[in-house]
């Protein structure tokens, strides 16, 4: 699982401006997406080969006792017991606040990790920046600068080091049954995830399952379907009591993504008699930049009036629009109609994810695309796009080689994306183009 770092601050010491430096998105194509909205609160960073998950803690308020800043407060708390390490940022040019003691107090209860980093520093001595910071009782503190970036990879590798450690401490790495497709099926509160889980694996003899003895308390539940074997991977908040599964935890963001992130196929389920809410328009952007493979679930359909259907149809057309490479089915959990052929588009998106793709072919689909419309100049300068290989699976990675690459525009880019998935039949996950230039 993926190391989790939580930014914590009093407003304006820049926290969003190192959240953004630490999840800048590598992929254009997915940053470019019309209708995606990102949760700006929650994303991915990578520093080498090494994955974490970054919060951010906007509008940390520990003392309100009703309203929104209460609700963020909670948000700030889940946020803070989910992590693995807290950054705890504090602004080298104001100084030490009453602010930030209060919440030097807060986080001292919860006997999480606390790394004190103190931003802003461009340019400043180490000692004249720190000096007031000692006060705190953290010891030495880190000393970086968002905006510009300094010590902030530093300040990273500390962090991931440190939350590796802990974990090797207190966790033993599951090592995942390999039984089947992996699945995570996620959504808000109320879809009908348990539900739906009752309905595919309820009646079955379940191996294993409630793996006790982790921190983090996953469950992986292997199960079969119509001869198929899959494993349900860590679904957020359901467990099982007795013979069912149930929602039984309040709704957590860091799981949701977690489980995205060990899946193969993500289920995204939707609940067809609510509006399609921001909440779910925020899901389906982690499983996009996740690149897993993906089925949506339009679950509830029993019960609407065809009016009603239609009127579910558009606003999916609307507001998630750029899920148009997977796959939509309209299912009732609770009646079990729909469900085979939701399976039937887990296995195709499966399938089309671990796809392989060989050098000649993906040349000549290149080539084909080449052919029927070239890529722009920009400026003097004419990409030249010679082959194209392989470069990973699930999502389908595919390496474009050639020269002036760096010319080549975003939406040539979606078009031949485009072409690839249409000449490879690549339905139900996303597909990543690189373009390496030789020289
Ligand atoms: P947040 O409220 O904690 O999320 O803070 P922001 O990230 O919005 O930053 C607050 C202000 O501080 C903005 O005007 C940023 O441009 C500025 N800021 C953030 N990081 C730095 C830094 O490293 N150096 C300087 N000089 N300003 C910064
Ligand atoms: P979860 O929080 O996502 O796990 O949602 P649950 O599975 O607990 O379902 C929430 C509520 O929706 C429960 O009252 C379910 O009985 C109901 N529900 C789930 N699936 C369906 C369905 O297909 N049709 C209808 N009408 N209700 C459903």
């Amino acid at each position: 699982m993926k190391p989790v770092i939580a930014l914590v601050g009093r407003p304006n010491v820049g926290k969003s401006t190192l959240f953004n430096r630490l999840t800048r998105s590598r992929d254009a194509l997915v940053a470019d997406l019309p209708g995606l909205t990102r949760d700006r609160h929650y994303g991915e960073g990578r520093i080498g080969d090494r994955p974490f998950l970054v919060i951010d803690t906007g509008g940390f308020e520990p003392v309100a006792k009703e309203g929104i800043m209460h609700e963020m407060a909670l948000q700030t708390r889940q946020a803070v017991a989910e992590a693995d390490v807290v950054v705890f940022i504090v602004d080298g040019r104001q100084g030490l606040t009453p602010h930030d003691k209060t919440i030097t107090d807060y986080l001292r209860k919860t006997g999480r990790k606390v790394m004190l980093v103190v931003n802003k520093s461009e340019g400043m001595k180490y000692t004249s920046v720190t000096a007031d910071f000692y006060e705190l009782g953290m010891g030495d503190p880190y000393v970086i600068s968002a905006a510009h970036g300094d010590g902030v990879h530093d300040l990273v590798v500390e962090a991931l080091d440190f939350a590796f450690e802990n974990r090797a401490e207190d966790e033993e790495e599951l090592e995942p049954a390999d039984h089947g497709i992996k699945i995570a099926i996620v959504g808000r509160p109320n879809v009908g995830k348990s539900t739906l889980i009752n309905t595919l694996v309820g009646e079955q003899r379940v191996i294993a399952f409630d793996m006790p003895g982790t921190t983090r308390d996953s469950i992986e539940v292997p199960f079969e379907r119509d001869g198929k074997s899959y494993t349900l991977i860590d679904t957020a908040g359901i467990r099982r009591r007795g013979k069912i599964f149930e929602a039984i935890e309040k709704f957590s963001v860091v799981k949701t993504m977690q489980s995205i992130s060990d899946a193969n196929v993500v289920i995204l389920l939707l609940d067809a008699q609510q509006d399609i809410s921001e909440q779910d328009a925020h899901i389906a952007g982690f499983i996009l930049e996740s690149g897993r493979a993906l089925v949506v679930a339009v679950n509830k359909w029993d019960g609407l009036t065809s009016d009603q259907r239609d009127q579910v149809k558009m606003d999916l057309d609307r507001k998630l629009d750029f899920l148009s490479f997977a796959k939509t089915h309209f299912v009732s959990a609770l009646k079990g109609t729909g469900i085979s052929q939701l399976m039937k588009s887990v296995d195709a998106a499966y399938a089309a994810a671990t796809a392989n793709l060989s050098t000649p072919r993906l040349t000549r689909a290149l080539q084909e695309a080449i052919e029927k419309q070239e890529p722009k100049r920009k400026g003097s300068v004419r990409p030249k796009m010679r082959y194209a290989h392989q470069g990973g699976q699930n999502p389908p990675i595919i390496v474009i080689h050639g020269n002036a690459l760096e010319a080549v525009s975003d939406p040539y880019k979606r078009y031949l994306e485009k072409h690839f998935r249409e000449t490879f039949n690549l339905v139900g996950t996303p597909v990543r183009l690189e373009m390496r230039t030789g020289k």
